[in-house]
């Protein structure tokens, strides 16, 4: 590539060219990872050019936000997938169920009720992953690693829920590999093939770890604005 079309390459197609060559390192099939570009926090005007770069599949962490952003571009655009990232509240099930296809945060026994219940009711079926509170962490979501297990089997057993795999978001001050390891690791054991995880800041890293899902915001969009409140450690 010549050093000029280096430096037009978009932001979009320079974290697509790292999922490559993290693919290639890990000898896996790039069709097996799923960038799913997290536009929180951005309006329409920085996500329509992502869009015609042919990007369909994005995420947000707020219902409330992507119910003000997504319908109309949904409208616009064809082959458009929404999933949910952040924290769901059990009463936002119904919208949630409506809006994505993809919920990577079913952590307690409450929304995993609430969203077989909508489920059942709109005969649509998001695909679920169970997020694993891998670093212990007392601020945040997500089953702790011990009582994943069990949970897993409440979701299939108790809830007629389909849990397709696992989410985790490490501990920003520590080292992500021990963490997309144990990710990993429960997923396996409990018979998962999906795995989430995998920022902008260590996504080609998760691959090597199995991600098949990789959640990348500023790496595309460019620095937000504001904190989010997940990011300041809020859970909600
Ligand atoms: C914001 C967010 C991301 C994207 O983070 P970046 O560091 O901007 O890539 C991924 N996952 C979740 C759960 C998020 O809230």
């Amino acid at each position: 590539m010549s050093r000029a079309a280096h430096l037009i390459e978009t932001p979009l197609a320079k974290v697509r060219d790292e999922i490559a060559r993290a693919c290639a390192e890990a000898r896996r099939d790039p069709a097996g990872v799923t960038l799913v570009a997290v536009s929180k926090t951005f309006g329409t005007e920085a996500i329509e050019p992502v869009i015609a770069a042919g990007q369909r599949i994005f995420g947000e962490n707020r219902v409330q936000e992507a119910k003000t952003k997504w319908p109309a571009l949904k409208q616009r655009h064809g082959g458009i997938e929404l999933h949910l990232v952040g924290a769901l509240q059990s009463n936002k099930a119904k919208e949630a169920v409506a809006l994505f296809d993809a919920i990577h945060s079913v952590d307690r026994a409450s929304l995993a009720e609430a969203l077989a219940k909508e489920i059942a009711k709109q005969g649509r079926a998001p695909t679920l992953f169970v997020e694993v509170n891998t670093g212990g962490e007392a601020q945040k979501a997500g089953v702790l690693p011990e009582e994943t297990d069990a949970f897993i089997a409440a979701c299939r057993e108790r809830y007629g829920l389909t849990i397709a795999g696992l989410m985790c978001l490490p501990p920003v001050d520590e080292p992500p590999a021990p963490h997309f390891a144990l990710t990993a690791k429960i997923a396996r054991r409990n018979g998962l093939s999906l795995l989430s995880m995998g920022m902008s800041a260590d996504f080609p890293l998760a691959i090597a770890f199995g991600a098949t899902h990789v959640r990348v915001g500023t790496a595309i969009f460019g620095e937000r604005a504001r904190p989010t409140r997940q990011e300041l450690g809020h859970t909600l």
